[in-house]
């Protein structure tokens, strides 16, 4: 589904250039949960950034169902922005403090108006995301700051789904979250993942969450991805030095 190859990417930082991406390679199957972990600073987010097309690489190539959304103009980059989703660590950040769950849900289909094209339809299908991310249809006119940690993290999973993306960049999706409400999130991940057969990026920094969530593991280093594979064999027989400091740093 999506390949990225060679992605290099430097930032101005007073007098000097620093190296956030140097050269990364990644690979992610439909349907396919590809975890990705390293230290702070090691340039997770801002791959996740580029794949939003928030950042334009300096080098290399990103492909997604064979094309390059660089490419992409108008109408094109439009339809192509709905198959790539984000949902982000702190919800509340992210999510507009004024807005009603249901008008932050529907607030990707004022862009993309074809999606659902009437006031019903709109209505119904805020309904259907709220049940789907397990919270209930009267959830629909509260306000952010009226949910829990884990509520407003379900709001920001169906806000991401509204759009029926076929990949969804989850940014530390649960590190804000106490840990029964992280799993209670991790499960609904997985649960999506086998009822619309969407594909993840999964960035976190704590290796037991990956562990339990990915198919495949990518470790970053330095801005470069230096070991990658089955979750097992990443987790289990690491290749790379740094890949096993990383493990046994782990708690
Ligand atoms: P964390 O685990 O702390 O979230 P990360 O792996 O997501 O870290 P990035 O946010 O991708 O790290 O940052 C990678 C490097 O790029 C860091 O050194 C950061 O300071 C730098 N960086 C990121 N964005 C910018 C920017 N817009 N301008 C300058 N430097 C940046
Ligand atoms: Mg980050």
């Amino acid at each position: 589904l999506l390949e990225v190859s060679g992605v290099r990417k430097t930032f101005r930082v007073a007098r000097n250039r620093l190296t956030a991406l140097d050269g990364v390679d990644l690979r992610i199957g439909r349907g396919e949960t590809v975890g990705l972990v390293g230290e702070s600073g090691c340039g997770k987010s801002t791959l996740a950034r580029v794949l939003m097309l928030l950042e334009r690489p300096d080098e290399g190539t990103v492909s997604f169902a064979g094309v390059d959304p660089f490419t992409l103009r108008g109408k094109e980059l439009l339809a192509w922005r709905r198959r790539v989703q984000m949902v982000f660590q702190d919800p509340f950040a992210s999510l507009n403090a004024r807005m009603t769950a249901a008008e932050l849900i529907g607030e990707p289909w004022r862009t993309h108006r074809d999606v659902q094209p009437t006031a019903a339809a709109r209505a119904a299908r805020v309904r259907e995301l709220l049940d789907l991310v397990g919270l209930r249809a009267g959830d629909a006119e509260r306000y952010p700051n009226e949910f829990s940690g884990g509520q407003r993290q379900r709001l920001g999973i169906a806000r991401a789904l509204a759009l029926e993306p076929e990949l969804i960049i989850c940014d530390e999706p649960v590190s804000a979250l106490d840990l029964s409400v992280q799993a209670q999130v991790l499960n609904l991940l997985a649960e999506l993942q086998e009822r619309l057969g969407v594909s993840y990026l999964f960035i976190s920094h704590d290796l037991s969450v990956v562990r339990h969530v990915a198919d495949r593991v990518s470790v970053m280093y330095l801005g470069k991805v230096i070991e990658h594979g089955p979750a097992e064999a990443v987790f289990d027989q690491p290749l790379h030095p740094y890949t096993a400091a990383l493990m046994s740093a782990a708690p």
